[in-house]
């Protein structure tokens, strides 16, 4: 019956949702600087929906485009003699395999333990109230996610060990959830703590995944990280050390609202879903909205464009939230935010060409890190500072988390280079958390034997 129910409720939340049919992925790969300027001044054209973004000459730029506007698109291109491959022939074919894959994985029955949960498929909600009208149902019938309830069972069974924070809410009014991992040990005083003011809290290291909504692999890691420190602690000497000393705080589900819509409207969601003001387009670029270099250079003003930076920095409660944790936290000495994807580390800045004072130390972290990450199956990564890596970005996390004094900062692009990009099968989440995990200890344990 039960399985029944969440078929119906699958087949109805099916309706509601946004399709892709006929929609093609292009791989462009500028030749020379002309090219590259006039890729950069096509990014914001309303047509095309920007995947991998313009870097360098010789470096891939991904968009999607929507059926309808290929001819037009195509056009363009070839008026500046620009050649473009097809990464993706139509989208609605994978998104119709990703769904039939989360669909026959929702016929199991729902995980009673995080030992049963399936890790290796991307999860929907868990609750059966999703309608289409109005297309996003108020936030009281919607707060409880698959995720969401894997949280709370993770807390359940290691209750001395994993606590849940909420620190704050989403702009449509969910639980922005992160998991506490203390070492066990500690639980009173760390209770005690929780609540001063001082800077008595012991050293932590931050991780958020999904903060770009359609970035699912993230989500999906997070949450596979966040059993594997409970799995390891006590087992694994180095990370048993770690948290012997430190905290590790864990928001898998960063933008709620936006997940929630990937699910259930538009697969393709990047931004928060706050409405602008005087406009038709929604959201916010939650990696531009932060008060380092805010309002500047790689960031739009356009709130339909996808990197739409906001009216004002911290705008976004998502965001805000995040920034008044950490600074009440005062004692984070490693941040990390996961998106995905490209396959890279990269460490601040994004907003300007200043290299950072310790750029010597967090570019052979890095390297060291995505050494070891390539140790499992041999995926390469890039790294280096953003603006040098990628492209000028401003109001991105983790230059602002730098200028708080977090000198372990770091950004992770996750698999893959664009064949699937935003569409990674499930079968690659689990190798995909398994390489990145070995990466994250890397620059866990620096942390822990540098301190300052
Ligand atoms: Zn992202």
């Amino acid at each position: 019956m039960r399985g029944l129910l969440v078929f119906a409720t699958l087949f109805v939340a099916a309706l509601c949702r946004e399709t892709f049919v006929g929609d093609k992925v292009l791989r462009i790969i500028p030749k020379n600087e002309a090219q590259l300027s006039f890729l950069k001044s096509m990014e914001d054209m309303p047509e095309i929906d920007v995947w991998r973004g313009v870097t360098e000459v010789g470096i891939p730029v991904d968009i999607r485009v929507p059926v309808q506007h290929l001819p037009v698109v195509k056009v363009h291109l070839q008026s500046q003699d620009i050649q473009h491959s097809t990464m993706i022939e139509d989208l609605q074919v994978l998104l119709d395999e990703e769904q039939e894959g989360m669909e026959s994985a929702a016929r199991f029955a729902e995980p009673r333990n995080t030992d049963s949960f399936d890790y290796s498929n991307y999860h929907t909600l868990s609750e059966l109230h999703q309608n289409c009208v109005g297309a996003e149902p108020d936030s009281q019938t919607v707060a409880s996610f698959q995720i969401y309830s894997f949280q709370d069972m993770l807390v359940a069974e290691n209750p001395s060990l994993v606590s849940k924070i909420v620190i704050g809410q989403s702009y449509q009014g969910r639980a922005l959830n992160v998991l506490k991992v203390r070492e066990a040990g500690f639980l009173i005083s760390s209770v005690r703590t929780e609540f001063s003011t001082g800077g008595s809290k012991r050293p932590a290291i931050w991780i958020d995944t999904g903060i770009h909504s359609r970035e699912w692999v993230t989500q999906a890691s997070g949450t596979w990280f966040a059993k594997k420190i409970v799995t390891d602690y006590g087992k694994d000497p180095a990370l048993t050390a770690i948290l012997n000393k430190m905290d590790i705080f864990l928001e898998i589900v960063t933008n709620p609202d936006g997940f929630y819509y990937t699910h259930n409207n538009n697969r393709m969601w990047r931004k928060t879903r706050k409405p602008n003001p005087g406009s038709s387009c929604v959201g916010v670029d939650p990696n531009r909205n932060w008060d380092a270099g805010f309002g500047g250079p790689g960031a739009s003003g356009s709130p339909c464009s996808e990197t739409y930076r906001g009216t004002r920095a911290h705008s976004e409660s998502e965001v805000k939230s995040i920034v008044d944790f950490v600074k009440a936290h005062g004692n984070i000495k490693a941040f990390i935010s996961i998106h995905s994807y490209s396959q890279m580390l990269l460490y601040p800045y994004g907003y300007t060409r200043t290299p950072v004072k310790e750029q010597a130390e967090l570019h052979s972290l890095a390297k060291k890190a995505i050494t070891d990450l390539a140790s499992l199956y041999g995926t390469y990564y890039r790294y280096g500072s953003i603006i040098n890596t990628i492209y000028q970005a401003s109001g991105g996390t983790i230059d602002w988390t730098y200028n708080q004094g977090i000198k372990y900062s770091y950004t992770f692009e996750l698999r893959d280079t664009g064949r699937y990009g935003f569409i990674l099968p499930a079968n690659q989440i689990l190798p995909t958390a398994r390489e990145t995990w070995l990466a994250l200890m890397t620059i866990m344990n620096h942390t822990f034997k540098n301190p300052y």
